[in-house]
């Protein structure tokens, strides 16, 4: 596996027992990856290479499998590159001496800028032979360019690049090999330029990864104790392991170095969920009906929750006599008298410096006796005169960093709707009525500051049609209908579980649920809008392409000062010409005035959705049909809120945005076929 295509000879010679792995090694695997789309063949070149790694070199198994999953750590610790096309542009130029015309030139041409810097570096002799990359190298030297803050921080940035460009491809850089099309061997340059762009593109899902980190620490394991590989059934009962452990402790950091001490068995027991690590998250599944939830959960007990219109927000805490119970991996919690805490977005994101004035009232929500949780929340602004919610565009206008406590003008209530940690346990297996019961027995309420989501026990459908209506007059978006008891109460991290179900309050007339999109294109405003941009370009996710689909133009919604605010924002976004990860219509009419590199996720709602050959969403999944060529397309979009706690491949699936079309298109055949809904 290690060995080059077509070459008989060891390519790494020097990677020998406890050398540091060497970073073209890892590129060889890239390329393998890149040239199928089989997910089983995926799989399997990615495990044997991690089998290699944990042969020779163990100590550098976390940096190769940090930059497998293109992230240089776990998202809570924040680091992000997200460097945008124009900087690596000038670095690649002044790295290899050609113009930044003709490199953008190139890039016009070839359209994927990790292939332009690969064709400009394999051109370029140099007098000395640069060392060549390690894998471990390159983690550091990415994290650098991560780190670089403040001051002059682009040029430093573009010195760090073209520190790691200068070295790429030691041993092919001026033989004239032509590494841009994977034949003579893989390009460092393609993979590191695309790792700074925040994509590899090689249809390398993280779950693959995870799949192919445990079969590769389960055959190591077997392999040194002199055992015999584990069996098809054996691997699946380790990978069910690994992903249990890793949806409980999103954070390889902490997971690698474990199951190498402890081994693979053993890692339920040593790696738990634990304050400080964010949970991935349980989400809900839309549902268009109070009908579809009592077909869902016919003869279950269930409960429906207000569903209330905030930020989701998992508060962490710690007391000061616990902290002892809990070495490692506490650096992400607030240290203060009363303990350490922390507070983490939907996305894993530490939302602790938005939130002090929260932080600062932990302790007075508690019963005595209480040493640690974690808390699953909405946090939703408040009116301290009215003592009522307010709607989410108050809280959006909180600031996000460096709040003082005392400074804060919108106040806001934490209503709790679960508890996932308590007294150094976790209980994400418990029911959901015992974590409920739990969590009311040793929690307290305090007005305006601290309270338990609303909710009634009922199967009776005229009566969870008045909690909803209850729930929309207390301001809240709808109802949470959750299973109650049974094992298929318990807390399903990261998933998107049919056993929580959202009912909306304006999903009785319309579209199910908003889809939260990508903007990849603006059109240039008319009339009074002229000097901004007036309408955009927006797209859906499709995650077995890792490609974006056009899915509508909108225009409605915005407010002038948010159309000025949204040019200031994109105009830095600009990019020459669409990617070619971007699905649209070729035809020239259709084409927005300027392109955008995929950062913004906006929520928007529709009216309905039909299917046009102007946009490109779910395109395939129609293919073979009479509607061939068209993908679905959203009708009168308005635009809702802009969601930064979602990114970019966290947008409405092109799978769900077909699913909505095609329970649309059931509902009015339906409705057709018994003349009208009553
Ligand atoms: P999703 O989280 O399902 O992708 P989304 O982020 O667009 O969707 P919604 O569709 O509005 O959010 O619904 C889920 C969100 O509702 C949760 O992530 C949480 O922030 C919020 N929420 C409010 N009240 C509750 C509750 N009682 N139980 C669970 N979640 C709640």
């Amino acid at each position: 596996q290690a060995k080059l295509k077509g070459s008989g000879k060891d390519p790494y010679p020097d990677w020998k027992a406890g050398a540091p792995v060497p970073y073209a090694a890892l590129c060889t695997t890239f390329s393998l990856v890149e040239m199928t789309r089989k997910r089983l063949e995926i799989t399997d070149h990615c495990s044997l290479f991690l089998r290699q790694v944990l042969r020779l070199t163990p100590a550098d198994f976390l940096p190769t499998v940090q930059l497998m999953i293109n992230k240089l750590a776990a998202d809570y610790a924040g680091i992000e590159l997200g460097i945008g096309e124009s900087l690596i542009m000038k670095a690649i130029g002044e790295c290899t001496g050609r113009s930044l015309a003709v490199i953008k030139a190139d890039q016009r041409e070839i359209g994927d800028l990790g292939l332009v810097a690969a064709k400009s570096r394999s051109n370029q002799p140099t007098m000395f032979k640069p060392k060549p990359l390690t894998v471990r190298g390159v983690h550091e030297g990415l994290l650098g360019i991560a780190k670089v803050q403040g001051h002059g921080s682009q040029d430093k940035k573009i010195s760090g690049i073209k520190k790691l460009l200068a070295a790429a491809d030691a041993d092919t850089v001026g033989k004239g090999v032509d590494i841009t099309e994977n034949k003579g061997g893989p390009s460092e340059a393609k993979f590191i330029v695309r790792f700074l762009e925040g994509k590899l593109r090689l249809g390398l899902a993280e779950k693959t990864v995870l799949v192919a980190v445990s079969r590769a620490v389960q055959t190591h394991e077997a392999e040194s104790a002199g055992n015999k590989i584990p069996s098809a059934e054996q691997m699946v009962e380790g990978e069910n392991i690994f992903k249990t452990v890793y949806s409980e402790l999103p954070a390889y950091e902490v997971i690698i170095p474990a199951v190498l001490e402890h081994g693979l068995l053993k890692l339920p027991e040593v790696c738990k969920l634990s304050p400080g690590i964010p949970i991935k998250p349980m989400l809900a599944k839309p549902t268009k009906s109070i009908t579809e939830v009592l077909d869902r959960f016919e003869g279950k007990e269930f409960t429906c929750e207000y569903k209330y219109d905030g930020e989701r927000a998992q508060i962490h805490f710690v007391s000061p006599d616990s902290i002892h119970q809990y070495p490692g991996a506490l650096d992400t919690l607030q240290k203060d008298s009363k303990g350490l805490s922390s507070i983490f977005s939907r996305n894993s994101e530490d939302l602790s410096k938005k939130y002090p004035d929260v932080l600062g009232k932990l302790d007075t929500w508690v019963k005595p006796d209480v040493k640690s949780f974690v808390l699953d929340c909405e946090t939703v602004a408040w009116d301290v005169e009215a003592k009522k919610v307010l709607p989410f565009q108050q809280l959006m206008t909180r600031k996000r960093k460096d709040v003082k406590a005392e400074d804060v003008k919108v106040k806001v209530c934490v209503y709790a709707f679960d508890l996932l940690f308590f007294n150094g346990e976790p209980c994400v297996k418990k029911s959901l009525r015992e974590r409920r019961e739990l969590m009311h027995e040793c929690f307290q309420p305090v007005e305006g500051e601290f309270q338990f989501a609303q909710y009634g026990n009922s199967n009776v459908l005229d009566e969870i049609q008045e909690l909803l209506e209850a729930s929309v007059k207390a301001s809240c978006e709808g109802l949470m209908v959750k299973m109650l008891d049974t094992a298929e109460s318990g807390y399903e991290p990261s998933k998107r579980s049919r056993n929580w179900l959202k009912v909306k309050k304006d999903y009785l007339a319309g579209v199910g649920d908003s889809l939260d999109l990508v903007v990849l294109g603006a059109y240039y405003g008319r009339g009074k809008r002229t000097s901004v941009y007036g309408a955009f370009l927006l797209a859906a996710y499709n995650p077995s392409s890792d490609t974006y689909e056009t899915i509508c133009n909108i225009g409605t919604g915005f407010s002038e000062v948010l159309l000025e605010e949204l040019h200031q924002t994109l105009v830095p976004l600009v990019i020459d010409r669409p990617k070619p990860f971007y699905t649209h219509s070729t035809v020239p009419k259709d084409q927005p005035d300027v392109w955008f590199e995929p950062r913004l996720v906006w929520e928007v709602k529709t009216a309905d959705l039909t299917l046009s050959p102007r946009y490109q969403a779910a395109a395939d999944e129609f293919q073979g049909t009479t509607d061939a060529g068209k993908g679905v397309s959203l009708r009168f979009p308005r635009y809702i809120k802009s969601r930064d706690d979602k990114k970019p491949d966290e947008a409405t699936t092109t799978r769900a945005v077909a699913e909505m079309y095609r329970k649309q298109e059931a509902v009015t055949k339906d409705t057709t076929s018994k003349g009208g809904v009553d």
